[in-house]
């Protein structure tokens, strides 16, 4: 590996300034999962390292019942899934991040740097869709929120600019009566990563679904908000035809990526079957045939 200078930053304003002065020679490093393998296989070559470690401004979670969930961009996923008010808020959330990798990884790598890498193959972005999330990023101009849908803009590609970090992830309060499912597809026992997720947060009464937000990740470029589906489950009680059809929906809806991972026809009937578990599991309906693990 290359050798870099590690510069560590006491404010956001001060990282901002190192990363727009030194431009392309430089990267911000959370907890460098990504980027450390990217620097060792030679992808990458900064030959500065501006550390976020220190900026107090992107650590903590807290909750407050107007806004909701305040993430800081440090927290780590092992933070998210022990953290007390995330699982008590949103617990979808929490079992999502238990879920990520393994023990290393959530121990070490931030959500931040997840969305900020924006590898498909991941769960926390799609988690976040279906939850409403917002990224809030900031520099030495100021700071400005985005949705999530507008934060990912493509494979590997989000909309920072060269001067700005992840500050901190915004996630609104559920309204009572609503529930989450998050689900994932690995390929192999051995394999980490997600092949497809299905992340489904609904507003119900019993059987009858008032609000529904389902979001496709790891099996698209970036995730995907499926609104065909939502409003074929919105209004409607859920039986056993209302899961398949719905998966059905989910399933013709997207564009699935073809790569040695898994051929899109592969990753379509994979979402099909998590979709229609999630749903399933969501309406307590895991009895019901093609819904069991
Ligand atoms: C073996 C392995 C298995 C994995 N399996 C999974 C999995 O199953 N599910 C899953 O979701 N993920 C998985 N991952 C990905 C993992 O979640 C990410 O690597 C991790 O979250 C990245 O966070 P980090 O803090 O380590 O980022 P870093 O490596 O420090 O940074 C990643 C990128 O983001 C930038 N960056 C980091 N933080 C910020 C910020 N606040 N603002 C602006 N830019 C920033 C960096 O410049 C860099 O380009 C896996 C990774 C590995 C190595």
């Amino acid at each position: 590996m290359r050798d870099f200078d590690f510069l560590e930053p006491a404010t956001v304003h001060e990282a901002s300034h190192m990363l727009a002065d030194l431009g392309d020679d430089c990267r911000a490093i959370a907890g460098g999962t990504a980027l450390m393998l990217g620097m060792r296989q030679r992808m990458l070559t900064p030959t500065h390292l501006v550390s976020l470690a220190r900026l107090p401004q992107l650590r903590g979670i807290e909750f407050d019942a107007k806004n909701g969930l305040r993430i800081g961009a440090l927290a780590r996923h092992a933070d998210v899934a022990t953290s007390p008010l995330v699982r008590q808020h949103v617990p979808v959330l929490a079992s999502m991040a238990s879920r990520v990798a393994n023990p290393q990884v959530r121990n070490q790598g931030t959500i931040g740097g997840n969305l900020c890498y924006a590898d498909p193959s991941t769960d926390p972005p799609g988690c976040l869709m279906a939850l409403g999330a917002q990224v809030v990023l900031g520099s030495s101009r100021g700071e400005r929120v985005l949705s999530i849908e507008e934060f990912l803009v493509d494979y590997y590609v989000t909309a920072l600019e060269p001067d700005e970090i992840v500050v901190e992830i915004r996630v609104p309060p559920l309204a009572a009566g609503t529930g989450g499912v998050y689900s994932r597809f690995l390929r192999t026992a051995a394999e980490h990563r997600p092949l497809a997720s299905v992340a489904f947060v609904a507003r119900h009464d019993g059987q009858l679904c008032r609000e529904a937000r389902i979001a496709v990740g790891a099996s698209t470029p970036i995730p995907v908000r499926l609104r065909r589906a939502e409003a074929f489950l919105e209004g409607r009680t859920i039986d056993e035809r209302a899961v398949h059809e719905v998966a059905d929906i989910v399933a013709a809806d997207i564009e699935p990526v073809s790569d040695a991972r898994g051929s899109a026809d592969f990753r379509r009937e994979m979402v099909r079957v998590v979709a229609r578990r999630t749903v399933a599991e969501l309406f307590g309906l895991t009895n019901i045939q093609g819904a069991q693990p």
